[in-house]
């Protein structure tokens, strides 16, 4: 029997014996990772659908996958490594904009092993982001699956002025998400359904040092400008020449998840 125990033990080990998880054949991109669950049927995933949340493009887990039982979640925190690499204002480091493209390569890597663990349990299950079905609206900033959102409804973290979510382990670092016909049981949420309640500038307007760590003005008061910070990193692509070298198709930035208090940890 697969339990959470046991698949977040499997999950570990990925993170400690995978290559793609290290840059260079050395530093970690990611260290392990924190796992969660939601119902399939939670309420709060068709709250997802409204226009002010994500709107109707939103596909529910039952359609992505019609026996669908349970959302997997989990968050994979960069390591030390790769987030102090980035504290310096200015341009992203080399080894943020690694951890950004090949990162995300070990991130399909958890993906399938969490897929193909579950379906091995006799499960039938999806990774939306590996899914043919997966699509971005690149007009309004929005897709079909959103897996900061599902960490939300699993009781990973709550949203932030940067529109980041920050979880026990902080917000810099990547969600993954499969849609699975095995039963878990769901994890509380521990935030009381405020959706925004580890921010301290979203609670009392105090912090907000991520709106002075981003070169592009994307963030003030009000939160985080998409749009601005879109063209920062797809057309003005400040790392252009490093990121051609790489065949990485836009640049990466995360000033804004590193060095402020909710990188690593609840502020
Ligand atoms: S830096 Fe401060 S204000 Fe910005 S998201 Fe983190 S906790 Fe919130
Ligand atoms: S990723 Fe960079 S440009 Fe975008 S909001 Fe964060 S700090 Fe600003």
């Amino acid at each position: 029997m697969l339990t959470p125990e046991i698949l977040l033990q499997k999950m570990e080990d990925l993170v400690m014996t995978d290559q793609d998880n290290r840059l260079d054949g050395q530093t970690r991109y990611y260290d392990p990772p924190l796992l969660a669950f939601a119902a399939a049927n939670d309420p709060l995933f068709t709250e997802m659908k409204k226009e002010e949340i994500i709107g109707d493009i939103y596909r529910l887990p039952h359609q992505w996958l019609p026996e669908a039982v349970t959302v997997i979640v989990y968050f994979l925190p960069f390591s030390k490594e790769i987030r102090s690499s980035n504290y310096s204002s200015g341009l992203a480091s080399p080894q943020w904009i690694h951890s950004r493209f090949k990162g995300e390569a070990f991130n399909n890597n958890m993906r399938s092993l969490v897929v193909s663990e579950t379906e091995k349990a006799g499960g039938r299950s999806l990774a939306p982001l590996l899914d043919k079905n997966f699509i971005t609206d690149m007009v309004n900033f929005t897709s079909n699956w959103s897996e900061r959102h599902a960490a939300y409804i699993a009781g990973l973290g709550t949203f932030s002025l940067n529109r980041g979510l920050i979880t026990a382990k902080g917000m810099a670092g990547r969600f993954g998400s499969v849609i699975t016909s095995l039963p878990f049981p769901a994890t509380p949420r521990p935030y009381n359904n405020n959706p925004f309640q580890y921010c301290p500038f979203l609670q009392d307007d105090s912090c907000g040092i991520c709106i002075d760590r981003c070169p592009s003005i994307a963030i003030s008061e009000k939160g985080k400008d998409k749009y601005t910070c879109h063209q920062y990193l797809f057309i003005q692509n400040p790392m252009k020449d490093f990121n051609e070298n790489y065949n990485y198709p836009y640049s990466s930035c995360g000033k804004c998840q590193t060095k402020v208090p909710c990188e690593d940890r609840i502020p």
